[in-house]
């Protein structure tokens, strides 16, 4: 019997009627012969508004708890489809995360998936019944729950169409695919019928709202994600190999340069740590005990060294910002090093595209087209497919239009 692992995000089971609409959707598919396993996320806001209520009754709620209480909201949108799909005549069956055989690492809050064992949720499908899945969590070896990290369904999603050897992942949501951009800011953005796993990663590591986690486990084990409306039938964006270079000879052949995405994260900040002494093993003291305590930093820039000092600045989520601060304080001291400057209300802006690889000009266009638009530029970062400009975020729906433009992202694709 064909399988399919269909995930439905928190918009897509919002309410009841969202939560019934989503039952007839899976109900489609699985009267038609194909077993389903389908993952879903807490219902609308529902794990913003725990977090709030934690944080109500506690300053500092305990890391287990926590996650104990958020993984509620995926068992609350489990059962209820459970429910809507009973009432349309199909079998099915609920499972938590643990009951699903989700083994974790004990990282309370961005747990890692070790393992799965699928027995469980075989013999449920062997019976005839779809199986539904509370997404975002995990048990760990001390029989604790955990949970993934926010929006970690995806990546439940796709570790158990690994682990059930299903033929795809679906990924339904509020919007219809993976665009050129957020068709939000850039009403021309296009959406791409597909896209490669490497170009995808950049795009969720930078912006667009995937889990992260969630495409590296993909590209893996080379299982194709899906990725459409959970609303309409309009076809979505398949996420999987494509053969290498098909991008960079179609860009060659039309001698133009031009990319795959523009992405944008937003809520960035950035620490500065003054005369920092320039020797071996510093940068480590810096960036382990950040780490250590959850918080994860992405651009980092270190100056050149004057006085046997340097200048390191980096970037954090400016939710971090006052942690960062309260830490790096702490280990300026203990190194030796100068004063601190922190600023908030930054973006970081990205281009993204397998083509500049094999072709030179991407960064300069990138430059030259935010320079052209009097957008001030203030670190950069790069991989071999993605350019990141870290801006004032007041400038950052802008510079997404004119990135937009300036990457003729707007013009169909000759092969579309
Ligand atoms: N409900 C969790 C969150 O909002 C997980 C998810 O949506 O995937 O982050
Ligand atoms: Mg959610």
């Amino acid at each position: 019997m064909p399988l399919v692992v269909h995930k439905y995000g928190g918009s897509s089971v919002a309410d009841a009627e969202k939560i019934q609409g989503v039952a007839r959707r899976i109900a489609d598919v699985s009267q038609k012969g194909t077993g389903v396993v389908a993952v879903v996320s807490a219902m609308g806001d529902s794990t913003d508004e725990l977090i709030e209520l934690a944080h109500s009754v506690s300053q500092k709620p305990h890391p287990r708890e926590m996650d104990l209480l958020l993984s509620t909201g995926e068992v609350v949108s489990c059962t209820l489809l459970t429910m809507a799909l009973a009432d349309l005549g199909l079998e099915a069956v609920s499972l938590t995360g643990s009951q699903a055989g989700i083994h974790t690492d004990t990282s309370h809050g961005r747990a890692l998936i070790h393992s799965v064992d699928t027995a469980r949720m075989l013999k449920e499908l062997k019976e005839g019944r779809v199986v539904v899945v509370a997404g975002f969590q995990g048990i760990n070896e001390d029989n604790d729950i955990t949970t993934l990290g926010r929006g970690g369904s995806d990546t439940t999603a796709v570790a158990l169409a690994v682990a059930l050897g299903a033929d795809r992942c679906e990924i339904y949501t509020d919007v219809d695919g993976i665009y050129t951009a957020d068709p939000r800011i850039v009403p021309e953005a296009r959406k791409l019928t597909e896209i490669d796993y490497d170009e995808m990663l950049e795009l969720a590591n930078y912006g667009a709202k995937m889990h992260p986690r969630s495409i590296e486990l993909g590209a893996f084990y080379n299982v194709p994600i899906y990725v459409a409306s959970s609303f309409n039938q309009t076809p979505g964006t398949l996420i999987h190999n494509i053969p290498n270079n098909a991008n960079a000879n179609e860009v060659q052949m039309e001698n133009r340069i031009k990319a795959t995405g523009i992405a944008c994260t937003t809520n960035v900040a950035k620490i500065t740590v003054r005369s920092v002494p320039d020797q071996p093993g510093v940068a480590a003291a810096l960036f382990e005990p950040l780490a250590q305590s959850g918080i994860s930093v992405d651009t980092i820039v270190q100056n050149t060294s004057e006085d046997r000092t340097t200048d390191i600045s980096f970037t954090v989520s400016g939710t971090d910002l006052p942690a960062a601060i309260a830490k790096v304080e702490e280990l300026s001291k203990e190194l030796g090093a100068g004063d601190l400057i922190s600023e908030g209300g930054l973006a970081a802006v990205s281009v993204v595209g397998s083509g500049m690889q094999h072709i030179p000009g991407y960064a300069s266009r990138m430059f030259r087209v935010l320079a052209d638009g009097n957008v001030n530029i203030d670190m950069i970062t790069t991989s071999e497919i993605r350019i990141s400009c870290i801006i004032r975020e007041e400038q950052a729906q802008e510079a997404i239009r004119l990135l937009h433009r300036g990457f003729q992202l707007d013009e169909p694709d000759p092969v579309d």
